[in-house]
């Protein structure tokens, strides 16, 4: 029995990476009577055959798993922005900061292009300091915070997501000293994309892997977050929770009987994630049920 994990999965072969090199194998038949799919940066067992392909006998039990890209046991997610040229995008921050609450992982939000900053970058990272995420700064041309960048990834499992242009590309050749990411402008990417297909896969670096897909997002709440549930996924809501009237207080009512309106209003939690938890808590609310 080898341990190994899932780096590529194409046709119907999967490959992955063992302490003797990368083995090529195929699922057993009875994952599908599961509904079990392999997915890459799944840890599995694998049998080897005469011909040193193998089999995957066994996916072990997840830390999370994400649709888009189809990937397994992310460690560390990194969020993406850039402080200008794109503007940062505070409604997708706080919806990755989201999910991510949900799925086990752990999140951190970068701004990049601080060459540019005007003067606000400050701000945003005390803003997100105080939801209680960690948030720092990176450069990629100034060469600033890409070391640290390195150190926090190292060993670990990690994935950036962040919208086209943010440099998450530049970030990933920048911390690998490699040109593992085209880089360049959106608009031509898009024209040469439209030929090539692309397949998640696992590059590994300084003991642990990254995710080729720069642009990893979800997009839409997963099932498991309901309106309901979705105020613990902004952890600095929690502490002003009990000056709340009612137990079961979903925070969009006034500061009268509401203590998180009341910390709004105070400037305790930023108007801006908290304007964004009522976006989210109403298109939630009117989210059809799912079916069983
Ligand atoms: P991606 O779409 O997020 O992968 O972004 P890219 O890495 O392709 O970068 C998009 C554009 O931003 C490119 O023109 C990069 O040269 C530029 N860029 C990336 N990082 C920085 C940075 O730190 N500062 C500045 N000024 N430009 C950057
Ligand atoms: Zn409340």
């Amino acid at each position: 029995m080898i341990l190994g994990t899932i780096v590529k999965g194409i046709g119907g072969f999967y490959y992955i990476d063992t302490n003797d090199g990368i083995v090529e194998c195929k699922a057993r038949g009875h994952f599908r009577s599961k509904n079990m799919t392999p997915y890459v940066g799944d840890k599995v067992h694998i049998s080897l055959n005469a011909d040193n392909t193998g089999n995957i006998d066994e996916i072990l039990p997840r830390l999370n798993s994400f649709i888009r890209p189809p990937v397994a046991n992310i460690e560390e997610l990194i969020i993406v922005a850039s402080v200008q040229n794109p503007e940062p995008d505070l409604t997708f921050i706080d919806k990755m900061l989201a999910i991510a609450y949900n799925s086990n992982v752990n999140v951190k939000i970068c701004f990049n292009k601080i060459d540019l900053d005007d003067g606000k970058v400050n701000d945003l990272v005390a803003m997100y300091s105080n939801a209680g995420y960690t948030a720092f700064i990176t450069s990629t041309t100034e060469n600033i915070g890409i070391d640290k960048v390195r150190e926090l990834i190292s060993g670990k499992v990690s994935a950036f997501s962040g919208f086209s242009g943010v440099g998450k590309s530049s970030l990933l050749n920048a911390v690998t000293q490699e040109k593992i990411m085209e880089t360049g402008e959106v608009s031509e990417r898009l024209r040469r994309g439209k030929h090539t297909t692309r397949h998640v896969e696992l590059i590994k670096f300084n003991g642990g892997y990254i995710v080729d897909t720069p642009g990893f997002s979800m997009l839409d709440f997963p099932k498991e977050i309901t309106k309901d549930m979705l105020k613990e996924c902004f952890p600095e809501f929690a502490k002003y929770e009990d000056n709340c009237k009612f137990r079961d207080c979903n925070h969009t009512g006034n500061a009268s009987v509401c203590g998180v309106c009341r910390a709004v209003e105070n400037g305790e939690i930023a108007l801006s994630r908290y304007n964004n938890y009522k976006s989210f808590y109403s298109a939630l609310s009117q989210r059809k049920e799912w079916k069983k």
